[in-house]
């Protein structure tokens, strides 16, 4: 099928870079969703572009605190209990990789992905309309004191080996830095050099409007199936019938498991649930995007409004959010900006795509020309537009500077 197209499946972040590089490297695209494009995770994410997020959930301290925080109401991690036999597998496997040596390796992974967020993205959009949704920034982290910056001593490490060291301001100098913030932080750690989109469903948007420009295309299909022939791919299944394509790039978030299972391989991908409330016209909003240490919730000055966005669930893809983690974002959010007033709010949940061992698929299923680009977890909108280079290049055969093993989706292969 080599005059066929490269067929991307799926128009989040992830998708829509990847097919807008495959364009630019000369290949013939076919971009599907079952959608619209950037509606997905990619709609409602906290917005930033976290190039020191580098650091997984399942750091050392997790496993001793991990039921402590599961039955505290006021800690932003909640379980659907009648999911827990369903989730067990995963989380066994998740939590095996708790332990120091695992953490680093997976930071120093993830580092190359993030590391460069904003000139990768700067890159996909350079020249055209969708450069205008990338704000350079700091990325601040706000704690209650300096007890608590230096209980997280072990994450600041590993971001400071990955490049990353903050600025620290503390007592009164906090609120003439950010007035938005209620007296109760009193340190603030800076991260200089980061940015965010200012409506990541507006720059995906116009990403795949480029695409269509330059010749690519876009359908709106639920894609089925692949169809092999001779152990490599020659065409996708969807609801619309079928499409000849030269190579196909899975990146349907954390609806990639399904067809992972038709290649004969069973990922272990959970869908972490997270959520946002949109506070639209506040009458005060932060200078730069600020992760609320005590709230492990990112408040974002987007385009819309002021986005808090956080909150880690188990509880599979069922729409239906639930009532708790909704109320606690909204209470953290109160707390830290006491003075906020808003002209209306909008609820959004969404599903992070979480492998166990938190680093994305990203590379070849053995030599079937399927590719995989999906399970970002908490990094996908930042490591997006890598990512799509990345897999482009791969295709391409142009060789890169990295090592791609830790990436590797046969790593899952006959588990
Ligand atoms: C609350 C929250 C806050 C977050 N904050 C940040 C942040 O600040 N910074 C950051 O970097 N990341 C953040 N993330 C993570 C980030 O949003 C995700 O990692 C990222 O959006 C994943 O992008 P994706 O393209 O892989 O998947 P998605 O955006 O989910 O896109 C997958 C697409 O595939 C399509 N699809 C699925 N199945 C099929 C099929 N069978 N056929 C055709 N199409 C299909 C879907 O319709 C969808 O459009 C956050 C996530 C959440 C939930």
């Amino acid at each position: 099928m080599a005059n066929a197209p490269v067929i991307v499946i799926g128009a989040g972040i992830i998708g829509a870079s990847t097919a807008l590089w495959l364009k630019r490297t000369g290949h013939e695209v076919t971009l599907i969703d079952k959608g619209e494009p950037g509606m997905g995770a990619s709609f409602g994410n906290g917005c930033i572009l976290a190039s020191c997020g580098v650091v997984p959930v399942t750091t050392p301290g997790l496993l001793p605190k991990g039921p402590k925080y599961l039955l505290d109401p006021s800690f932003p991690l909640f379980i659907k209990w009648s999911y827990g036999p369903k989730l067990l597998p995963w989380l066994t496997r998740y939590l095996s990789h708790a332990n120091d040596k695992d953490t680093r390796r997976i930071a120093q992974s993830l580092s190359q992905i993030t590391g460069d967020s904003v000139e990768q993205h700067k890159a996909l959009t350079a020249g055209t309309p969708a450069a205008k949704w990338i704000q350079e920034s700091d990325y601040n982290f706000a704690y209650p004191d300096r007890a608590a910056f230096e209980a997280d001593a072990y994450v600041w490490e590993l971001r400071r080996e990955a490049g990353f060291v903050p600025e620290l301001i503390e007592g009164p100098a906090v609120q003439e830095y950010e007035p938005a913030l209620t007296p109760e932080v009193s340190l603030l750690a800076i991260n200089k050099n980061h940015g965010f989109i200012l409506n990541p469903a507006g720059y995906i948007r116009d990403l795949v409007t480029l695409l269509q420009e330059m010749g690519g295309r876009f359908i709106k299909a639920e894609v089925k199936d692949f169809d092999l022939s001779g152990g490599q791919v020659c065409a996708v299944d969807t609801s619309e019938g079928r499409f000849e394509c030269s190579q196909a790039v899975l990146s349907a978030g954390v609806w990639s498991k399904p067809l992972m299972q038709k290649l004969g391989i069973n990922v272990p991908l959970e869908a972490e649930r997270g959520y946002h409330v949109l506070y639209k016209e506040p009458s005060i909003q932060p200078k730069s995007p600020m992760m609320i240490a005590a709230g492990k919730f990112v408040a974002t000055p987007m385009d819309q409004g002021l986005r808090c966005a956080g909150i880690v669930e188990f509880g599979g893809l069922g729409e239906t959010p639930s009532k708790a983690p909704l109320a606690l974002l909204r209470r953290k959010v109160q707390e830290t900006f006491p003075n906020m007033r808003a002209a209306g709010e909008e609820e959004w949940l969404g599903f992070r795509p979480a492998p166990s061992d938190s680093l994305p698929l990203i590379g070849e299923v053995g030599s079937s020309g399927v590719y995989t680009a999906f399970g970002h977890h908490h990094i996908g909108l930042t490591g997006g537009a890598k990512t799509g280079r990345m897999v482009a290049n791969m295709i391409s055969g142009q060789p890169m500077n990295l090592d791609m093993s830790p990436y590797a989706p046969n790593r899952f292969a006959g588990r």
